[in-house]
């Protein structure tokens, strides 16, 4: 399959691992960060980090959209399907992320709820159109990647005068959450977690490009490569940031040319700046409180906003007590840290965020038992 096979390829791999082999300086250790889940899927299922040196460590980051929405949001979302009678519309893995009480969007559809399982954002106006009684709510989460189709829906239900849609805004945005992470104490202050370099998200750049990641690498230091989902994107990536590390450099670099520019997609940021504004501070599951990380519906819409319409009330709810996936998004815990790991939780009976997603850290260590026993504890820093 063009642009796939050629990009999983078993010989060009060992071929990338001995030039990282190469690469790596004797002396010193590399921590590099993938801060999407697709990254992490493709680390675990093809294996790659047992290609790797041994100083080359692979520190999970927050890039996966189900595992970061905070209980408290899925609450709301429960509460407007149960208490407030309306079609509440989202995606499949949205469906099975552990709420309050023991309930998630699926046990409360069980329970008599009206949630239903979407494709895309053009199902929720479709509903709306076909069920003109009912109020239609679609309960938009994602990073930048679903945020232009969410401004699509919004233009096209005001462009139509359907009334009876809304959205229930919780799109949040990366660079904002990178440097959240450089800023947190583990990284700043207390050295927890060492990181030298980031591998930035393939989906998400293609729509932002990779110019808002210039920042960081130069106010901070880090280096960024911008990557493709597949294994040889990632151990190119892997390369290109040892080397950057190993010459002192701290720059953007695109390993993922066949799809980002440094611009981005001007039509897509053009619609999402016609319909979002920035919030000025929202809870990430695992980052707590993020200054200005998320996206709300602008006033010229609020009649297509269901946080107003409904008077949506946010309240924060801790995590199940057993439950490490906050320290995981924050790269200072692994998967097999967490006690309850593959027995009390699992992909059939996730008691956290990060194993309902195939795109969350503790899914994919699950699916695929790649997974280095180390501990951030037991790493030894640069
Ligand atoms: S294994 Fe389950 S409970 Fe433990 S951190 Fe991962 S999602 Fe949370």
């Amino acid at each position: 399959m063009k642009y796939i096979d050629e990009f999983r390829d078993g010989a060009t791999a060992r071929t990338l691992a001995a030039a990282i082999a190469r690469e790596v300086r004797p002396e010193r250790r590399y921590h590099l960060m993938e801060f999407c889940g697709g990254h992490t899927h493709a680390i675990s299922r093809y294996g790659l980090a047992d290609l790797l040196p041994g100083s080359v460590e692979m520190v999970h980051g927050p890039g996966c959209p189900v595992c970061v929405l905070p209980i408290g949001r899925i609450d709301n979302a429960i509460e407007l399907a149960r208490d407030r009678g309306v079609v509440l519309c989202t995606y499949a893995d949205t469906m099975r992320v552990p709420a309050s009480e023991g309930l998630s969007l699926m046990k409360a559809k069980a329970r008599g709820a009206d949630v239903r399982m979407i494709y895309s954002c053009a199902d929720a106006l479709r509903i709306a159109r076909d069920e003109p009684r009912r109020e239609v709510v679609f309960f938009a989460i994602g990073f930048e990647t679903t945020t232009p189709p969410t401004a699509l829906a919004i233009l096209e239900a005001r462009r139509t005068g359907l009334a009876n849609f809304s959205v229930f805004c919780n799109h949040v945005l990366t660079p904002a959450a990178i440097t959240h992470i450089l800023e947190s104490p583990e990284v700043r202050d207390l050295g927890i977690v060492p990181l030298d370099g980031f591998i930035g998200p393939a989906h998400v750049s293609t729509v932002i490009g990779s110019q808002p990641y210039e920042y960081f690498a130069e106010e901070y230091r880090k280096p960024v490569v911008i990557a493709g989902f597949e294994p040889l994107d990632v151990m190119q990536a892997i390369l290109m940031l040892v080397r950057q590390v190993n010459e002192g450099r701290a720059e953007v670099e695109n390993e993922f040319t066949r799809a980002v520019t440094r611009e981005g997609n001007a039509k897509a940021k053009g619609l999402v700046a016609e319909v979002f504004e920035l919030r000025r501070s929202f809870e990430w599951r695992g980052l707590g409180e993020v200054p200005y990380s998320a996206l709300a519906i602008k006033s010229a819409y609020a009649d297509l906003d269901a946080e107003r319409r409904y008077g949506i009330a946010y309240r924060p709810v801790p995590d199940h007590k057993a439950c490490e996936c906050g320290a995981i998004l924050r790269g200072v815990k692994r998967p097999a840290d967490c006690k309850v790991f593959g027995t009390a939780c699992t992909p059939e009976n996730p008691l956290g965020s990060c194993m309902v997603s195939s795109e969350g850290a503790c899914a994919a260590h699950y699916a695929y038992g790649r997974f280095r026993s180390a501990t951030p504890g037991e790493r030894s820093h640069a």
